[in-house]
């Protein structure tokens, strides 16, 4: 191994700190940066800027550079060579502009991840920011008619994340997601797989109602703009929860999640992957409730049976038969 190269693995570790005492939870990593990384033990490193401390100690092969757990003083991120850095990019940073597609033989990125909080850092870490979410005006439209910022709910722990539109009238009034009609039906969906709504975590792509001037009632998809505004709050959410499995209920949540305009009935029942986490995706509960079509319904079945298949839970005949023409 280089001398380099504990320098350039000290700085890349203190930058990483750096970066999660700065709030954030995830860092992507292509599959190229970590050639180069592995390849440094081999050939000569970058050379440290001045400001990267030296070592105190040559650190196991096996440390990862995020495994930190506790909570970190804030500090400045320490630099990096710009070779590196230059490619380092994290879910709390403005999007960088997307690179071209790679070549088929290039694998996809690795995309690493800090470990799951433990429970009681964990609650602590959504209360705070379900306290910065609810205190967000950065829609003043929205924030002029909205009654409650619809946060989430469920279980921190979820192994199953369900994600859907934007608050409606009830959700708004309540400041729960899918609390309406449509609430009742995923209800149902998530009963018929045999868990329970606290067992799962539910949320919006977008936390506050999507306003409606001049109309006293009905809802409207929110605009792309809102979306992006909004998403980082969502994202934030996910990282925190890091469910195994996530379901994106209908063509928006689809939209906010993967940025695929494809349409749901072309998406749906593909997996899909969000920052690593597969994601299926689905008609939303309202579609069904508008269209009342078994064959609908069947489908939607077929793909929560997916979805419990991932998690590796059981199945029983009664469930597979589930909307099946007799
Ligand atoms: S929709 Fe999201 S970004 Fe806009 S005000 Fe509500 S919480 Fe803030």
């Amino acid at each position: 191994m280089q001398p380099g190269f504990n320098d350039l693995l000290d700085a890349t570790i203190a930058h990483l700190e750096a970066l999660r005492s700065s709030g954030a939870r995830q860092v992507l990593v292509s599959s190229q940066v970590l050639a180069e990384l592995s390849a440094s033990t081999g050939r000569k490193a970058p050379t440290p800027t001045p400001s990267v401390p030296a070592p105190a100690a040559v650190r196991p092969a096996s440390a990862s550079p995020i495994a930190p757990t506790a909570p970190r003083p804030p500090s400045a991120p320490a630099a990096l060579p710009a070779s590196v850095t230059a490619r380092w990019n994290t879910a709390t940073q403005a999007p960088a502009p997307r690179t071209p597609p790679a070549p088929a033989s290039v694998p996809a990125p690795i995309i690493t991840r800090p470990p799951k909080l433990d429970p009681i850092a964990l609650a602590a870490a959504l209360e705070n920011l379900r306290q910065r979410t609810v205190a967000c005006v950065k829609c003043p439209n929205l924030v002029s008619s909205r009654k409650n910022v619809v946060f989430g709910v469920g279980d921190p722990q979820a192994r199953l994340m369900f994600v859907g539109e934007a608050p409606g009238a009830d959700e708004d009034a309540q400041g729960e997601p899918f609390v309406g009609l449509a609430g009742e039906l995923l209800t149902k969906i998530i009963t018929a797989m045999g868990l329970s709504r606290s067992q799962v975590y539910i949320a919006n792509i977008l936390k506050c109602r999507p306003d409606t001037p001049g109309q006293p009632y009905g809802n409207r998809k929110p605009t792309p703009e809102e979306m992006t505004t909004c998403l980082p709050w969502l994202q934030e959410q996910i990282g925190l929860i890091q469910p195994q499995v996530m379901v994106a209920l209908g063509v928006t949540a689809v939209e906010g999640l993967l940025g695929k305009t494809d349409g749901i009935t072309r998406l749906r029942g593909k997996w899909q992957n969000y920052q690593g986490i597969p994601l299926m995706p689905t008609y939303h509960p309202a579609y069904l409730l508008r269209t009342q079509l078994t064959t609908d319904k069947r489908k939607v079945w077929e793909d929560m049976m997916s979805v419990m298949e991932r998690l590796q839970m059981p199945i029983s005949e009664k469930q597979r038969g589930y909307f099946v023409a007799k």
